[in-house]
């Protein structure tokens, strides 16, 4: 089964104390009482991961890209919603790769909206004709554009499973209507409005995940990551074709490798994933700042 192996690779930061860590990202809190109130800094390290499995092998600056671009587009659509970022010092070992946030009572939904059919959704839409329960046209191929974009939300899975996909009604069930319709309407309006903006630097965003919080307060904010290739398929317009897997900005290239004989690895085996080779570090570094200079740079 998958391993969610996190290394301990999270570095002791002065004034703040190690609280979690997730695949990519380490948080922490203030020891002190902080002048901006209840924060936490969440820090985006250079780790990835495929499968989900945490890859031995770091990609350099990695952490840096998904830094800018989700500060970013935190200020390209923060006429449609607030998010969690508080400006105040980061520590200079982190710099670049570090933001202090509100701490929030996260809910347990990955936001996701698709504008475009692939992955999961495909695979549903194959079996049933839906995509979480969503009755979709006949006749939609991998990388096909939906009439319109949807909400398709999946549930957070314990450390190590797949997230599981689940129909509108789950997420009213887990979290009560008036929440679920405000996280539906907040993930379509901020896809809608990324959407507009990448295509208008030729890069499709086919789907992407949200995470949304609470504050003390009960105001609803955007939060951990936003719109990076780690939570988004980016796929460059002057190569979609749909009828095929589609090109994209993301770890395609790790995941390929790792499939691949030359990795050795089996991907449905319990042995973790093996080293990356140079090359494959490199192609993929060289991906992610793409995506970050197609889409933020200027
Ligand atoms: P998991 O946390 O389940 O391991 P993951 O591997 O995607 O998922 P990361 O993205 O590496 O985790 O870590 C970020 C973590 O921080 C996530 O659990 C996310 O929900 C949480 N998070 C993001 N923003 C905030 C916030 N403002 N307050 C509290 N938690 C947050
Ligand atoms: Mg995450």
């Amino acid at each position: 089964m998958p391993g969610h192996v996190v290394p301990p690779t999270a570095p002791e930061l002065p004034g703040w104390r190690h609280v979690y860590s997730g695949k990519i990202r380490d948080l922490y809190e203030p020891v002190e009482p902080h002048p901006r109130g209840d924060v936490v800094l969440v820090v985006a390290s250079d780790r990835i991961s495929a499968y989900d499995w945490v890859l031995p092998t770091e990609i350099p600056g990695k952490g840096g890209i998904l830094t800018g671009l989700s500060l970013w587009w935190f200020d390209q659509v923060a006429d449609i919603v607030a998010n969690h970022t508080v400006e105040a010092p980061v520590p200079d070992a982190v710099a670049g790769r570090a933001m202090v946030c509100r701490r929030l009572d996260m809910f347990p939904v990955e936001c996701v909206a698709r504008g475009y059919l692939t992955g999961s959704g495909l695979a549903e839409y194959n079996a049933s004709g839906t995509v979480c329960g969503i009755p979709l046209p006949d006749g939609l191929v991998d990388g096909s554009r939906l009439p319109e974009p949807i909400f398709t939300p999946a549930t957070k899975a314990e450390v190590g499973e797949h997230d599981e996909n689940v129909d509108f009604d789950a997420v009213v069930a887990l979290i009560g209507r008036e929440d679920a319709e405000a996280l539906r309407d907040l993930t379509l309006a901020v896809y809608a409005r990324a959407h507009e903006i990448a295509a208008s630097k030729g890069i499709i965003l086919a789907d992407t995940k949200f995470e949304f919080g609470r504050t003390a307060e009960g105001e609803i904010l955007l939060a951990d990551e936003v719109l990076t290739p780690d939570s988004s398929r980016f796929w460059p317009v002057d190569e979609w074709e749909p009828g095929r897997a589609q090109p994209s900005f993301d770890k395609q290239y790790v995941r390929d490798w790792l499939t691949s004989p030359a990795s050795g690895w089996d991907k449905a085996g319990d042995a973790p994933p093996p080293a990356l080779p140079a090359d494959v570090v490199e192609r993929t570094r060289e991906r992610y700042v793409e995506a970050y200079d197609r889409l933020a740079k200027h």
